[in-house]
């Protein structure tokens, strides 16, 4: 055999790590110390499986001719306790929004109000009322729980409620249209992301698509000249995240649904983003709402519910009793109903919008849009302050004027004026520097910017400043640790 690096190579060398490898803690020392003796009461199975891969790794550090003291009970009984940590930590975990993008979707877009949350928090914790008429004991609709908010804040008739708005997409239009034609301005090709592109859904609702009109301008005569008798509706879909500006113009939902009323076809608006307001109010940028366009007279009008509503993930389409009627007889209906926590943290967000008043204080995602940038600059002076205290000596920071952005396909076009923290530090990239944040607990989501790692106080959710700079010091400490 030929030598080479401290690899096991001759029969000398293994000779000298025999006696090494037969003082390896054995797994059942391992599950007799300290913490993970505790651990063995409970969760036996997955400590016992962190105290193999441990020794596991140690036998393999030794035969790599390592020193032993990396073998010593106590070093490989640490390494099992963090394996076993790993091991048991949920996957799906609360995490810290410092990335300034309100409605982010990789992170679960509309961050719940305390109202939704305590909603949810009933309907999980045991049976509930999700379909049991209480006067009568009879089976009722599920949507039975929102249908007066909805009425009461939109002026809707009727309302269903399904997993997204893509979902609620195809219900409509399979219910509507299937094996007819669907009028769409080409300047409404929409593509929202994750291959939902409304040609596409388009054909697999079974409908036939008639393009009208160009990219940029599309006139109410391009529309009633495509109207023939297969025609079966008219689709208005929002322009949620692009916008067409310059020599442009598309005819107002209104005029379409008057169109569509006279010549005896149905008229549809995919809003998207769910305005159940008119945010001006509250000094934000104007986006079509749902009560404007059910007033305008549209058949069916259908959003998400966890963009600017601010719930949970779900499909909302509101139109008159009839044709929704229709729709709930509708297989995919079944196939696409939401559940009694989707129910419930929907229930809870919109009881909220009954004061409009009181939205930004109460409502998440309209405070966050809401927040004046007074405040968030005294929130990023704050937060630059505690960093440079607690992480004096490697990490900079100090505050720049940023731009957040909406998200979620709402207010296309539009950013708000935010203040960032910028963190810059000469020991670590600031690339790592945000991979490390992700790994911590609970992991950290922020903006790399040239140089620097960027936090805006915009999404980051009051009381999370101590888990950030708690991420900052596990960072900061690693470091002091030398490369890992
Ligand atoms: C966001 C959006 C959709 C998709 O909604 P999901 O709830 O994500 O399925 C469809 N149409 C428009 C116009 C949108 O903005």
């Amino acid at each position: 055999m030929t030598a080479c690096n401290g690899r096991i190579t001759s029969e000398r060398d293994m000779e000298e790590k025999v006696p090494l490898l037969r003082r390896l803690p054995r797994v059942d020392d391992l599950m007799a110390q300290g913490r993970m003796a505790a651990l063995a009461e409970a969760h036996r199975p997955l400590a016992r499986e962190a105290a193999r891969e441990a020794i596991e790794e140690a036998r393999q550090r030794l035969l790599a001719g390592e020193d032993s003291a990396g073998a010593s009970l106590e070093a490989v009984a640490a390494r099992a306790m963090e394996l076993y940590r790993r091991k048991s930590a949920r996957s799906l975990r609360r995490a810290v929004n410092a990335t300034g993008v309100a409605l982010h979707t990789n992170l679960g877009r509309a961050p719940l109000s305390a109202a939704a949350q305590e909603a949810l928090a009933e309907a999980a914790a045991g049976y509930c009322n999700v379909q049991a008429g209480l006067d009568s004991g009879e089976r009722t609709p599920r949507e039975i729980h929102v249908l007066g908010l909805l009425q009461r804040i939109t002026g809707a008739e009727a309302a269903l409620v399904v997993n997204n708005n893509a979902a609620a997409t195809v219900l409509v239009l399979n219910t509507l249209a299937s094996g007819r034609e669907v009028i769409l301005s080409r300047g409404e090709m929409v593509e929202i992301g994750g291959s939902f592109r409304i040609p596409e859904i388009l054909k697999l609702a079974g409908c036939q698509l008639v393009e009208v009109g160009c990219t940029n301008r599309t006139h109410l005569a391009d529309y009633e000249k495509a109207i023939t008798p297969a025609t079966a509706l008219i689709l208005a879909v929002h322009q949620s995240n692009y916008r067409i500006e310059g020599f442009a113009s598309q005819p107002p939902v209104a005029e379409l649904a008057k169109l569509a009323r006279s010549k005896g076809v149905a008229c549809v608006h995919d809003l998207g983003s769910g305005a159940l307001l008119d945010y001006r109010r509250y000094g934000l940028p104007y986006e079509p709402n749902v009560p404007e366009s059910l007033a305008a007279g549209v058949d069916a009008a259908l959003f998400s519910g966890d963009k600017l509503l601010g719930g949970p993930q779900c499909g909302i389409i509101l139109g008159k009793t009839d044709t929704l009627q229709a729709m709930r007889k509708n297989p995919f209906y079944r196939a696409f109903r939401v559940c009694k926590l989707t129910l419930s943290a929907l229930e809870g967000t919109l009881r909220l919008f009954l004061d409009a008043e009181r939205l930004p204080q109460e409502h998440r995602v309209t405070a966050l849009l809401a927040m004046p940038v007074k405040e968030i600059q005294r929130r990023a002076e704050e937060l630059a302050r505690l960093v440079r205290e607690g992480c004096s000596g490697w990490l900079d920071a100090d505050t720049i004027e940023e731009r957040s952005e909406i998200g979620g396909g709402s207010f296309a076009g539009h950013s708000l004026p935010t203040v960032c923290v910028r963190l810059r530090s000469e020991r670590i990239a600031a690339a790592e520097l945000s991979k490390r944040l992700r790994l911590s607990d609970p992991p950290v989501f922020a903006r790399v910017h040239e140089q620097g790692v960027l936090m805006d106080p915009r999404t980051i959710l009051p009381g999370e400043e101590p888990l950030i700079l708690a991420a900052l010091q596990g960072v900061g400490d690693s470091l002091q640790r030398g490369p890992s």
